[in-house]
């Protein structure tokens, strides 16, 4: 019965939202502005069904046509951000979220039961993929805007946090095979399958806990994620760091793996920033040297292994190169062991512990390695996914932002639908 009246007051609805799109008949005189700076002509009254959260509603509306641009438009539809689109702005948001959440034909079943609306799977992946693409699109204008101070985000509220963190990591998301053409991979046949995205979640941190280990600031962290190379990424994350108010809190720490580019980037974009190389990164490549030599320490292994990791937790770093230059290597082991040292020599100014831990810093980049799994990972790597880069971008974008609480904010913007003129796609 509930499920009935349901269905019946959707009807209701949708008669009553047609009604309420009959009130204005979209007629904007003889001549209107077609966008490109021309006069379209009045031609006649034409209909047009939307979907809505209320189902389908037809409205009539007045169409203008363009000599110059030869094409037809219908300043009603843009108004009411239906220009390039079949679902409703609130359709739209709730396709969104729906296909955030869950894969494309999951959501169709969830928007059938939850609100009893029908649409196919396709349309749902599209109008979901074009939000989240319309989102990136417009958080990468925002961030150029701030970075050439076009726009000044507001400090942070008080009390301003202690420490702000960029943790930065990569992730590789399964694709279709153009969207991998004449890219090197690890396959076989040499070919690339995933492509990799760039992924920072920022966060603050304001006090330690009573064993002195710092507590994240709940609430704090908010997610990027690009399939972009290093550069634009990092322009996305130095706006980002000062939407976060990078320019008044005291400490800037950035957080990685070992990866060359994201110590460059840290270089260039933060060079006040404290570096420091994920902790449980770096004794994994500790034990990789135990195994390495584990047959010329033989019964010492252990006993070696859990020396070097002391050292490390204490960041004496030159103690650790010095035990591992010990090991008397010949040939190829000789150079394995040298580029594992490599790694320690080359980060040893990011893996001083102690004196992070001193200074109640977080040593982990264990945010950003989960986001890698929740934002990502949970709905674009499962199994039999493959994508392309638009898509990819829209639903990764999406999904940062619903992580982030900024889902609002996707939807507040008029005409979210329609990309501003100036605006291209941020992903190609
Ligand atoms: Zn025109």
């Amino acid at each position: 019965m509930e499920l009935a009246i349901r269905t019946a007051m959707l009807k209701l609805g949708g008669r009553l939202l047609e009604g309420l799109l009959d009130i204005d008949d979209g007629h904007r005189g003889p001549r209107a502005g077609c966008g490109s700076g021309h006069d379209a002509e009045f031609v006649s009254y034409r209909d047009k069904t939307i979907d809505t959260v209320v189902g389908p509603v037809r409205m009539r509306r007045a169409w203008y046509h363009c000599a110059a641009c030869r094409h037809g438009l219908a300043p009603r539809d843009d108004e009411l951000a239906v220009t390039s689109a079949s679902l409703s702005p609130g359709l739209a948001r709730m396709t969104a979220r729906a296909a955030a959440a869950v894969p494309f034909a999951r959501a169709a079943g969830l928007l059938a039961e939850l609100a009893g609306i029908q649409l196919t799977v396709k349309r749902i992946e599209r109008s979901a993929e074009a939000a989240g693409t319309m989102a990136a699109a417009v958080l990468a204008a925002e961030s150029a805007a701030i970075r050439a101070r076009r726009v000044i985000p507001a400090p942070p509220p008080a009390p301003v946090p202690d420490m702000l963190y960029i943790a930065v990591d990569g992730t590789g998301v399964p694709m279709v095979p153009a969207a991998t053409r004449d890219r090197a991979g690890k396959a076989e046949d040499g070919r690339a399958r995933t492509r990799e995205v760039k992924m920072a979640c920022l966060f603050t941190q304001t006090t330690t806990d009573d064993d002195g280990f710092p507590v994240r600031d709940p609430g704090s962290a908010t997610y990027l994620a690009t399939f972009d190379p290093a550069e634009p990424f990092g322009q996305l994350v130095s706006a980002e760091a000062r939407r976060r108010g990078s320019e008044h809190i005291r400490q800037l720490v950035m957080l990685g793996d070992g990866a060359v580019w994201i110590w460059n980037l840290a270089d260039e974009l933060f060079p006040a920033a404290t570096q420091i190389v994920d902790l449980y990164h770096a004794r994994e490549h500790v034990h990789e040297l135990a195994n390495l030599a584990a047959r010329l320490l033989a019964g010492h292994r252990d006993d070696w292994l859990a020396e070097r990791l002391e050292e490390l937790d204490a960041g004496d770093i030159p103690a650790l190169l010095a035990a591992g230059r010990d090991l008397r290597f010949t040939g190829s082991l000789a150079r394995e062991r040298d580029k594992a040292l490599h790694y320690f020599d080359a980060n040893a100014h990011r893996m001083r512990y102690r004196h992070f831990r001193t200074l109640g810093m977080f040593i982990g980049s264990g945010t950003v390695e989960a986001a890698c799994k929740s934002v990502i990972g949970q709905r674009l790597k499962l199994s039999g996914m493959r994508w392309n880069i638009p898509g990819a971008t829209g639903i990764a974008t999406l999904r940062c932002q619903e992580a982030s609480n900024r889902w609002e904010q996707i939807w507040q913007r008029p005409h979210s639908q329609t990309p501003p003129a100036n605006l291209t796609a941020h992903a190609s």
